[in-house]
């Protein structure tokens, strides 16, 4: 065995060409030489440590719930952050970047606290959450965060929540190589009784479930809702009347309007029911995927001289 795998074995479980596809919401992703699953976050600091004086290339994995993953091999290591840890102290809860953000929010809910009901129905790591400034439901990470634990070469760092510098799906970790390691919620105390909270949570899920595609494996939503400013940079006319006093266009709404609900490539469509969705209809690759993004971006932009941008994150392409 080499000395990569050998070393790795001490921080987690390692698997050796894992296929991505086995990890990823879209089922899609060729194989990784390297799967490290880790469970807790001083293992996760010592593994980021070998790997940086070794330097071998590495992914940080959280549900993979966000992420189109190549299909052609990769040949370094995808840590996939696991430590679940979650601990709620007043009116803070401080979360391991690997608790999944459907828990953080059940245990939030559990606990009296309210702010991150809107959670419970986003998939995937709550450290995958803050990278991406996840919302729903009209609550984003921004909302609520008051620090950040991060790793930064070779250092860890507390950052405050101006220091990551959150916007509509954006943040600074998704253009350094910081990895989230911890992060802390400040929620209110809620004057509902807990089951009262669930019970509004779980009514939003439900209505979730009737706008989203069902059954179909898929990373979320594909583009970037549009912002006013934006449209009027790019295309320069008339707002279209549904979004009068809206602060963003809906991606959904521009890719429907160019005529690409249904639009296949390979194994790969664009949602029939949620325009901003592409579903695997089963088998698909992650190139078909791609391709359909691309022809999609297309009509969008001869439609309406806008460019998407993707929400989901693209690796290894
Ligand atoms: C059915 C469905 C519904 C969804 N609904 C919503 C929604 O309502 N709102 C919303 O915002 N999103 C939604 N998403 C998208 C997705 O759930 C979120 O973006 C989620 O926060 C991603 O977390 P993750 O752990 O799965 O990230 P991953 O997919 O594992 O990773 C995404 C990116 O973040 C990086 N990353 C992950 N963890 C860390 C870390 N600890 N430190 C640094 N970088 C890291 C990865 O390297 C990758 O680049 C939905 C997805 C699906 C499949």
């Amino acid at each position: 065995m080499d000395q990569i795998y050998t070393t790795l074995r001490k921080f987690g479980k390692v698997k050796l060409n894992e296929p991505m596809s086995k990890h990823t919401t879209f089922k899609l992703g060729g194989p990784v030489k390297y799967f490290i699953t880790i469970d807790n976050t001083d293992k996760l600091v010592e593994v980021l440590d070998f790997l940086r004086e070794e330097n071998v290339e590495y992914i940080i994995l959280g549900g993979g719930s966000n992420v189109l993953c190549a299909d052609k091999e990769f040949d370094g290591v995808v840590i996939k952050i696991h430590d679940q840890t979650t601990i709620i102290d007043d009116q803070t809860v401080i979360a391991s970047a690997g608790a999944s953000t459907v828990s953080v929010a059940q245990a939030s809910v559990k606990a009296g606290l309210t702010g991150f009901e809107w959670g419970i129905g986003v998939p995937g790591t709550i450290g995958g959450a803050v990278r991406g400034n996840a919302g729903a439901m009209g609550g984003d990470m921004n909302g609520n965060i008051s620090k950040v634990e991060v790793y930064r070469q070779g250092e860890i760092l507390e950052l405050s929540k101006e220091e990551c510098e959150f916007a509509y799906r954006e943040s600074i970790f998704k253009h350094n190589n910081d990895v989230v390691l911890r992060v802390w919620l400040k929620l209110e105390k809620s004057s509902e009784e807990s089951k009262d909270l669930m019970k509004k949570a779980i009514e939003n899920i439900s209505y979730r479930n009737t706008t989203q595609p069902q059954g179909f494996a898929s990373s979320g939503c594909i583009f970037k809702n549009v912002s006013i400013e934006k449209w009027k940079q790019e295309n320069g006319g008339e707002l279209p009347e549904i979004f009068a006093g809206k602060a963003v266009i809906s991606a959904g709404w521009l890719v429907d309007s160019s005529g690409c609900k249904g639009l296949q490539v390979g194994q790969a469509q664009v949602s029939e029911k949620h325009a901003n969705f592409i579903v695997n209809l089963g088998g698909a690759t992650a190139s078909e995927v791609k391709s359909l993004i691309e022809e999609v971006k297309e009509k969008v932009y001869n439609e309406f001289k806008i460019t998407l941008e993707t929400e989901v994150q693209e690796i290894g392409f």
